[in-house]
Order: structure tokens, then sequence, then C-alpha cells
């Protein structure tokens, strides 16, 4: 199994090295919007115990985790009046992986909207801070 690396982006932002546009944090979890959003509100829900992915996270994190995926994924439905919500996770390089902490995505989908790829285009910092505000809202934060 390959090793964790503690100069991945993820691990930056969590140390507070380089920003974030947060939407949500606990003792255990960080959430934030992912810069190149496959949809509107398309965000990232991270563990703060390292781990590369799912395949070597240890289960408690896994358990503090998805109640907040949960709780995120309601949010978000309700906050950008969503169809459907898409939960994505990858693992390693040959599965779509390219940092390597572990996290979700959390991605609202609309009915006949294909997602746009992911990894494309950068969105606008004050866009981004929009739709943390209104996720914030949501969950009364
Ligand atoms: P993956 O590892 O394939 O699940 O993808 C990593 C995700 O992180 C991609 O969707 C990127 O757009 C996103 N991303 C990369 N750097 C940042 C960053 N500094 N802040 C927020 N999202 C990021």
């Amino acid at each position: 199994m390959n090793a964790y690396d503690d100069s991945n982006i993820f691990a930056k932002i969590l140390r507070g090295e380089i920003p974030s546009t947060k939407v949500y944090e606990d003792a255990d979890t960080l959430a934030f919007m992912d810069v190149m959003p496959q949809s509107p509100g398309h965000l990232l829900v991270v563990p703060k115990a390292a781990s590369r992915n799912l395949l070597d996270a240890e289960p408690e994190t896994l358990a503090t985790l998805f109640p907040v995926v949960q709780k995120l994924a309601r949010a978000a439905k309700e906050a950008f009046a969503a169809d459907g919500i898409f939960i994505a996770q990858f693992n390693e390089a040959p599965a779509g992986q390219t940092v390597f902490h572990l996290h979700v995505h959390v991605i609202p989908r609309y009915d006949g909207i294909p997602l746009k790829p992911h990894g494309g285009g950068m969105e606008k910092p004050e866009i981004l801070a929009d739709h943390a505000a209104k996720l914030r809202a949501v969950l009364g934060a």
C-alpha cells in the first residue's frame, strides 16, 4: 500500500497553510468548496485524520466522516434545489484520485443536466464564497 504524504494540498488546507472556502468544521472533519466544481455547490468532505483514501483509513475515521457527508448532502440538496446528490470518492490514481488525502465529493445533480468533467475549469472565488454561504445558511452556521 502507498504511504500517506502530508505534503498533499488537503493536508496543507487542514494545517491552515493554504486557504479554502470553508462550509463546515468540527473536531474530526472539514468541508470546503471544490475549486473545480462539476456542478454548482460541489463540495468536499475531508477527515482531519491522515489517510490516503478509503483503503488505508481507520474504520473510526469513516464512522465520524459519513454522518457529516450525510448532513452536507442534505444541506446541498436543499441549498441548491437539487434533484439528487452524487457522492464520489476515488481510491488511487488509476481510479481517478488526484489528491492523496481521503475526501468525499458531494455534488448536486439535476434531471437531464450532465456533470462537468472531473478536474475541469476553476470557479471564480466569489461564486465559491456565495455557494459556501448558501450551504452555511441551510446548516444554520
Ligand atoms: P480527486 O482526488 O480525484 O477526488 O480530486 C480532487 C478534487 O480536489 C478535484 O475535484 C479538485 O478540483 C479539487 N481540488 C484540488 N485542489 C483544491 C483546493 N486547493 N481546494 C479545493 N478543491 C481542490
